[in-house]
C-alpha cells in the first residue's frame, strides 16, 4: 500500500496499530472459512474508537482503497476475507461494555465477544440469551453483521431480535446512531423502532458492506437457573414437525430445540457421542432434543408437563437421554466443532431457515448432493424464533485433495440453488444464494441501489452482499 496512505493511517491510530508486516498480513489473509483461497491485504489497521474508524474511511474513500471490516474472523462464508492490496480494519480494540440495568440493555463496542459479554453480564445475574457456538471468538457486532443465530434462538429468535440500536460509521466517514440512542438526551438504549423506518435493520446482515458497526446495543435478560434437558422420539416426520409447532404455540420456553433425522443423529453420535457421554441407543426415525429454561421452577414444571402431554398426543415418546441436549447446551456444541477438526475434516456450510413442515426438504437435498458428488455430510436444524428452523448442512472434504476442494465449491453452490427452490431463505445474502435466482430481480435491484447510494465509490467489502 502507498507510503503516503500508511503515513496517514499512522497519524490516525498511531504507529503501533498499523501493519504491513508480512507475517501480520498473512495472519489476516484467511478466516475460519474453509475451501477458499487466502487473500493478502495491503495493510491492517486497528482503530480504538468510532472517530478513528471515521477518519480511516474518509481516507479510504479519498484513495479508493477497498476496505474489509473484521472482528473475530470466525465467519464461515469468506465474507471477512480481505481484498487484494486492500485494507483490513480490525475492530477488536473497541471493548467497552456499558450495562443499563434499569433499561434491560447493554451497549458493547464492536470488539466485544459473546464470551466477554457473558462474563460481564453473568456477574450481575444477567445474560444475552442468543449465544453462538463460536462465542469465544465471535463478536456481537460481527454476529449482527451476518445476522447470526445460535443456542437460545429457539426461544428468542436470531441476534437481530436482540438489537436495540447500532452506532455505525458510514463509508463517507459520517457516524450515525440508530434506535432510541439517536436522541442525544436518551438515558441509554431502550427502543429500536424510533425515529421512522428501521434503519437499524439496514445494517443487520449487511456483511460489512454498508458501513462499520462500532457499537451495538442489545437486550439483556435475567439469567435462567432452571433448566430441563430431554430427548423425544417420533416415528412419523409429520408428528415431529407438529411437536415443534405446538411447543411454540403453547409458549413452552425451549431455549434450544434441535431436530434430527435418524441417520444423521447416528453421524453426530460418531462425532461427539463419547465426548458428551451419550449412552448407546437405537435412535428413532426422528429425534427432537430440547432444553427448556425458565427463571422460576414452577414455570419450568408447567412447561415440562405441557411438553410431555403434547408428545403423548402425537404418538411420540420420551427417549430419556438428557446427555445430548445437555451437551448441546452446556458445551454449546464446541465439542462438535472440535470433533470435526480432530477428525481432520474441513467443512463448507450453508446456513438457512426452513419452515418446520419443510425441514425434511433440506435433508433430502443434502443427501442428494452428497450422493451426486460423493461427499460425506449431514444436516440438522434448530428452531429459531416464531416459526423458522435454522438448518446447517455441512459438506466435508479432505483438505489435502485439491480436486475434492474444487468439487466441494460446485456442490455447495448446487446445494444453495436446490435449497432456495424448496422455499427456504438464507439469513445472509451471500452471492451464491442469488446466482441464477428468478423472481427476486426487483428486490436485488433495490439492494444494489442502497449499496450504491450509501457507498458510491464501492469501497466497503464489495461483492459480498448479494454480489454487489
Ligand atoms: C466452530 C464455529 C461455530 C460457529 N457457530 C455459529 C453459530 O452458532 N451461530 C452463528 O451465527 N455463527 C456461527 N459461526 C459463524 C461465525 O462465528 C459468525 O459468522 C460470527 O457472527 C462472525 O463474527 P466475527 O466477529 O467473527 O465476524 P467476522 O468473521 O470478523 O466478520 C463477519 C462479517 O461481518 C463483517 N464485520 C465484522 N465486524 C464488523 C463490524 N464491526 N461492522 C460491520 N461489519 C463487520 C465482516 O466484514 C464480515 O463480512 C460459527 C463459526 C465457527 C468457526
Amino acid at each position: 500500500m502507498d507510503d503516503e496512505v500508511i503515513g496517514n493511517l499512522i497519524e490516525i491510530v498511531g504507529e503501533e496499530y498499523v501493519s504491513t508486516r508480512n507475517d501480520v498480513l498473512l495472519a489476516y489473509s484467511s478466516t475460519a472459512s474453509m475451501g477458499v483461497n487466502s487473500i493478502r491485504p495491503g495493510a491492517v489497521v486497528r482503530p480504538a474508537n468510532a472517530t478513528e474508524v471515521a477518519e480511516i474511511l474518509k481516507l479510504a474513500n479519498k484513495h479508493a482503497i477497498l476496505v474489509t471490516p473484521r472482528s473475530g474472523g470466525s465467519s464461515l462464508q469468506a465474507e471477512a476475507l480481505p481484498k487484494e492490496h486492500g485494507l483490513v480494519i480490525d475492530m477488536l480494540r473497541l471493548r467497552e461494555i456499558e450495562i443499563f440495568e434499569d433499561l434491560r440493555t447493554v451497549r458493547v463496542g464492536a470488539g466485544v465477544t459473546f464470551g466477554m459479554l457473558d462474563k460481564a453480564l453473568g456477574e450481575r445475574g444477567l445474560w444475552l440469551p442468543v449465544y453462538p457456538e463460536s462465542a469465544l471468538s465471535c463478536t456481537i457486532a460481527g454476529n449482527v453483521a451476518v445476522n447470526g443465530a445460535g443456542p437460545g434462538s429457539s426461544a428468542y429468535g436470531s441476534i437481530a431480535e436482540m438489537v436495540v440500536g447500532l452506532e455505525v460509521v458510514l463509508p463517507n466517514g459520517e457516524v450515525i446512531q440508530t434506535g432510541s440512542e439517536a436522541n442525544p438526551h436518551a438515558p441509554g438504549p431502550f427502543l429500536r423502532y424510533a425515529f421512522g423506518p428501521d434503519i437499524t435493520g439496514l445494517f443487520i446482515g449487511s456483511l460489512g458492506s454498508l458501513g462499520i458497526i462500532t457499537a451495538v446495543s442489545v437486550k439483556t435478560y435475567k439469567k435462567m437457573r432452571h433448566l430441563y434437558y430431554q430427548t423425544y422420539g417420533f416415528t412419523k416426520r409429520e408428528d415431529a414437525q407438529k411437536f415443534v409447532g405446538q411447543l411454540k404455540h403453547n409458549d413452552v420456553k425451549t431455549l434450544f430445540m434441535s431436530l434430527y433425522e435418524g441417520r444423521i443423529l447416528q453421524f453426530f453420535m460418531d462425532m461427539l457421542g463419547q465426548e458428551y457421554g451419550i449412552p448407546e441407543h437405537e435412535w428413532p426415525p426422528y429425534t427432537i432434543s430440547l432444553i427448556i429454561g425458565r427463571v422460576r421452577q414452577e414455570l419450568l414444571d408447567s412447561d415440562v408437563q405441557t411438553t410431555q402431554e403434547i408428545c403423548k398426543s402425537l404418538d411420540g415418546h420420551v427417549i430419556g437421554i438428557s446427555e445430548l441436549p445437555q451437551g448441546e447446551w452446556e458445551d454449546r456444541m464446541w465439542s462438535f466443532a472440535r470433533s470435526c477438526y480432530a477428525h481432520g475434516f474441513w467443512w463448507r456450510t450453508l446456513y438457512h431457515h426452513q419452515t418446520p413442515s419443510n425441514w425434511h426438504r433440506s435433508v433430502e437435498e443434502i443427501w442428494a448432493v452428497m450422493d451426486q458428488y460423493g461427499f460425506l455430510g449431514h444436516t440438522a436444524g434448530f428452531a429459531t424464533g416464531h416459526t423458522s428452523v435454522n438448518m446447517y448442512p455441512h459438506l466435508y472434504w479432505d483438505p489435502v485433495d485439491q480436486e475434492e476442494e474444487e468439487k466441494v465449491v460446485t456442490a455447495h453452490r448446487d446445494l444453495a440453488q436446490r435449497i432456495f427452490k424448496t422455499g427456504a431463505v438464507p439469513f445472509k445474502l451471500a452471492s451464491y444464494w442469488v446466482e441464477g435466482v428468478e423472481g427476486m430481480e426487483d428486490y436485488l435491484k433495490l439492494i444494489r441501489i442502497i449499496k450504491e447510494t450509501i457507498d458510491p465509490n464501492g469501497i466497503m467489502n464489495p461483492g459480498v452482499l448479494g454480489g454487489v
